[in-house]
């Protein structure tokens, strides 16, 4: 059987291949760049006033000079002025040009104005103060944004700021997400004693959303025929199927047998890891299936730890590392498997971060992930975990 690193390898060994594709600007959000974005102009464009005040010759202050007559008031939005009087100032508000002839700017709250004269109030001014220079940000012509970046505010606010009206981001996946299982009823339905509700496919449909990815809803029930009749077809029309259910040892767990009859290459089946373990990963051509297990637990788990950074790194992003924490007690698990361990973070005052283990009531008990924040992944190779020790930890 697979280890977890090596499961991992072999997923991010795969990716899709997908197209870029041109969204406006306001669409971008949360989607990956494809392309380099430059800058138009300098940023800033122009020497900036940064504050209220009075724009003056420096060297007028560095000769004793205090007292300045206002030749006038300058805001932003207007075109440059000069100061025509070396020895007199003119009031600039934050964000206008720079006048002509100034070098400094007091801010207002260091000056005494009365009867159209500014009085510097305080004892040191420094030449260029208050001054967001030309260019000192970023120059015209600089890369600003490189491919692979995730496009959130700031990115969309740098791409605005060069002119960008769209960009070219990777085009998002067909996703179709399949409930196996006779006992399943959707959500929107009455279970009999015997059933439960879908809820693998809601939580497997909220997680996509957050890549903005739409996904489709399916279920199927546990018999062979209809299996390959329908997984057929969904994989002509979808780039991606997450199923759920039908890959463990049961008598009813034909998903595998089906896959491999419909010419999906099996890359593995089975990872050395709690929860979890009977996860199956295949593609066929430019096709991926991942056979989750249908544990609502395990089903997250696989998705946090194996599927969401296998369409991250397809996207062209680097898939985020895992953050890491402290074990808040000890924790004894005895199976040469990886244990991943519901854990509530809590972050310290000196930047650790403390991991308090939930385990719960094994892979079933998905309420248990409520009070959670991720899954600490414990290695295989040893069976006791000291309060203390640091490992690392997926965010749900
Ligand atoms: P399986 O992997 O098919 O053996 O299913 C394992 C357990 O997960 C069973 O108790 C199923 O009822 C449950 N299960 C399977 N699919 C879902 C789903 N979509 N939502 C909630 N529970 C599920
Ligand atoms: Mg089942």
């Amino acid at each position: 059987m697979l280890s977890v690193a090596e499961a991992a390898v072999l997923i991010q060994q795969r990716p899709l291949l997908l197209p870029a594709e041109q969204v406006v600007l306001a669409d971008a959000v949360g989607r990956i760049l494809r392309e380099p974005v430059y800058a138009d102009r300098d940023f800033p464009p122009f020497d900036r006033v940064a504050m209220d005040g009075v724009a003056i010759q420096f060297s007028q202050f560095a000769a004793g000079q205090r007292l300045f007559s206002i030749q006038g008031t300058h805001r932003a939005g207007q075109p440059q002025p000069t100061l025509i009087n070396a020895h007199a100032c003119l009031e600039v508000m934050t964000g206008a040009m720079l006048p002509i002839g100034t070098d400094a700017v007091i801010r207002y709250e260091d000056l005494h104005i009365a009867n159209g004269q500014a009085t510097i109030t305080i004892d040191e001014v420094q030449p260029r103060q208050n001054i967001h220079h030309q260019a000192s940000d970023r120059r015209a012509g600089d890369i600003l944004l490189t491919p692979g970046t995730l496009l959130g505010p700031i990115e969309i606010a740098v791409a605005g700021s060069a002119g960008r009206t769209s960009l070219q981001v990777s085009a998002l996946p067909r996703v179709a997400l399949i409930s196996t299982g006779d006992e399943l009823v959707g959500v929107a339905d009455t279970p009999l004693p015997y059933q439960i509700r879908q809820s693998n496919a809601v939580m497997l449909q909220a997680s996509l959303r957050e890549l903005g990815i739409r996904a489709t809803l399916h279920h199927i029930p546990d018999d062979e025929g209809a299996l390959a009749t329908e997984l057929a077809e969904l994989l002509i029309t979808n780039d991606v199927l997450l199923l759920s259910g039908g890959v463990s040892a049961g008598k009813a767990d034909f998903v595998p047998a089906v896959l491999m009859q419909l010419g999906v290459q099996q890359v593995f089946h089975k990872i050395e890891q709690r929860p979890g373990k009977p996860l199956w990963f295949g593609q066929q051509a430019d096709k991926t299936v991942f056979g989750l297990p249908g544990n609502p637990v395990s089903t997250f788990l696989c998705y946090v730890r194996y599927v969401r950074p296998f369409l991250q790194t397809s996207f062209g992003l680097t898939a985020p590392p895992p953050e890491y924490a402290q074990l808040a007690r000890p924790i004894s698990f005895n199976p040469a498997l990886t244990y991943f361990l519901p854990v509530r973070l809590d972050s310290q005052p000196d930047g650790s971060s403390l991991a308090h283990p939930l385990p719960g009531n094994g892979s079933g008990d998905f309420a248990n992930l409520l009070a959670a924040h991720g899954f600490m992944e414990l290695p295989a190779e040893k069976n006791e975990f000291s309060a203390g020790d640091v490992y690392p930890v997926w965010r749900l």
